[in-house]
């Protein structure tokens, strides 16, 4: 069977009319309101020429208003190109262009990022909220109990196009189906979403992480609750205040929720399953949610491209949090060498993999598309990953680190992950992570750059001293720079790319 979010939301609409789809502060939505409101976006679309195939772009926090909207675009048909609000002007003209898309919506959120780029807007803008002098989303919405014309949607249609986080290069579109997309909600049935689920939203919608979290709760009739800005104390407030059933969060996230000294205060009762993805989750990370938290914890594995997921049932397997679990149903995962070999199990290379929700391919870049494929000796297609991992005897996979971040030094490999884990047994260190920097003796040589807890003061050289006794030759730090934050994406990715920059700027 296949069906799409849109039709979804028609027959909760009539199913469970006056059940709360979206509650944002103090607005609800319900089913039969997010059903009308769908029905005068598509019309308002429809009314400005739009056609099914077409694109629209949204940039902006979190809200109610950006939910309707997406889901009234996939009701006319439309391809959404959901945009990270922290985009660079150029970037975003960037992906404007390539998206194709023919309105474009945003918030207060990003005016700064607008400004740069409004006299150079091929396509109207609009506002979400009432920010600035553009036209607001609430006049431009068709007249109340507006009808579109019904539009036929496929499994092939495209649902949205996500630009790929940009954390080792240049963004990437990445069309996503609406056969991948029913994927993601079927797969829900599976993991406790359903009508009586409350999912806490907290990642920013234009991210994969987010949505996959996000579809099956409305499509199962659920209810999200919607927060536009992550704050750890209001989170554990809105948990407790909703019952809130299902969560996804990064691990930066639980981090900064577990780190609160009010955390056992609050009544998370109602939890039945929390999930992590999008970067490394680390095992002492894991060990404390699961004990401290309620509920279920399921770690994913994967990325936007769909190229295979790994999920690990943290809480049925105590003993393999240093893992990101088991492929999934339906999912063949592979490691290959650097030359494309298939590898046998238990050997270290380039995760690769295959899923019911793997991308078509990169938009507008077939060459792109065509480096991210692999293909086994009976011709089935895989993604490649760009991470490095192993799997395990039982099948369970450790992942190192992505291809890019490995550090060659003195011809061997050097996996920061190693490094990153052996750091963080030093007691005063809150976060840690390690980049490869140029070296003139050794080709590549590691650093760290850490965040002591507040309030702890340490000294660089003692802690490089430190570690240095306790690892072999090729893995010793060459400096260790103390930093208040780490920088990261708005998903919460340590951008390793930046402070080989700012190292290569300071000492290079
Ligand atoms: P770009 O491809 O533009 O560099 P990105 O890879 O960060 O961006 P995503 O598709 O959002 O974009 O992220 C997928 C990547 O995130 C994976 O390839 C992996 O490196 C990392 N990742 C995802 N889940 C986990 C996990 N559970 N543990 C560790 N890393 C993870
Ligand atoms: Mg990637």
């Amino acid at each position: 069977p296949f069906s799409t979010l849109p039709v979804l939301i028609a027959q909760h609409a009539i199913d469970r009319a006056e059940h709360p789809a979206l509650i944002e502060d103090d607005q609800q939505m319900t089913y039969r309101q997010l059903d009308a409101e769908a029905n005068r976006v598509a019309a308002a679309l429809q009314r400005d020429g739009l056609k099914a195939g077409d694109a629209i772009a949204i940039c902006g926090s979190n809200s109610i208003n950006y939910a309707v909207l997406f889901v009234g675009a996939l009701r006319a048909g439309l391809t959404v190109a959901p945009l990270a609000p922290s985009s660079s002007p150029e970037s975003l003209l960037g992906m404007l262009a390539d998206s194709a898309s023919k309105l474009f919506f945003v918030d207060a959120s990003v005016n700064k990022a607008i400004a740069g780029v409004r006299d150079r807007l091929s396509m109207p803008l609009l506002t979400l909220d009432n920010s600035g002098s553009e036209r607001h989303f609430n006049d431009w919405l068709a007249e109340d109990g507006a009808q579109p014309a019904a539009v036929e949607i496929t499994p092939e249609m495209t649902f949205n196009v996500i630009y790929s986080s940009g954390t080792t290069g240049e963004p990437k579109g990445i069309v996503q189906s609406h056969g991948m997309r029913w994927s993601h909600i079927q797969r829900g049935l599976t993991m406790g979403y359903g009508p009586d689920c409350r999912t806490l939203m907290s990642t920013p919608l234009y991210s994969n992480t987010t949505l996959v979290s996000f579809l099956p709760t409305i499509g199962l009739g659920g209810t999200v609750v919607i927060m536009a800005k992550f704050d750890a104390e209001r989170y554990l407030k809105l948990a407790q205040e909703n019952r809130i059933t299902h969560t996804m969060l990064v691990p930066v996230q639980y981090q900064r929720i577990m780190a609160r000294p009010d955390f056992d205060s609050y009544d998370l009762s109602s939890y039945m399953m929390k999930f992590s993805t999008s970067a490394p989750f680390h095992a002492e990370l894991k060990a404390d949610v699961i004990k401290r938290w309620p509920g279920g914890l399921v770690e994913f594995y994967g990325m936007t491209e769909g190229g295979g997921s790994c999920a690990l049932a943290a809480h049925t397997y105590p003993d393999k949090l240093h893992t990101v679990g088991l492929p999934m149903e339906g999912h063949d995962m592979r490691v290959i060498s650097e030359d494309g070999e298939e590898l046998p199990r238990g050997e270290i290379g380039e995760v690769v993999g295959h899923s019911p929700a793997m991308m078509a391919g990169y938009l507008n870049k077939p060459e792109k598309t065509a480096e991210a494929e692999w293909f086994d000796s009976t011709g089935k297609r895989f993604i490649r990953t760009g991470d490095v991992g192993r799997f395990d005897e039982e099948g369970f996979l450790t992942l190192m680190d992505r291809r890019k971040d490995m550090i060659i030094s003195g011809g061997f490999n050097v996996y920061p992950s190693d490094l990153e884990a052996e750091l963080r047994k030093h007691p005063d260190l809150q976060d840690v992570t390690v980049v490869g920097v140029a070296s003139t003796s050794w080709g590549e040589t590691p650093v760290a750059y850490v965040v002591p807890f507040a309030g702890r003061s340490v000294d660089a050289d003692q802690l490089q001293a430190w570690f240095n006794e306790r690892v072999g030759k090729i893995q010793r730090l060459n400096r260790v720079i103390i930093t208040d934050e780490l920088p990261r994406s708005a998903i919460g990715k340590v951008l390793k790319r930046e402070l080989r920059d700012q190292f290569q700027a300071e000492f290079g």
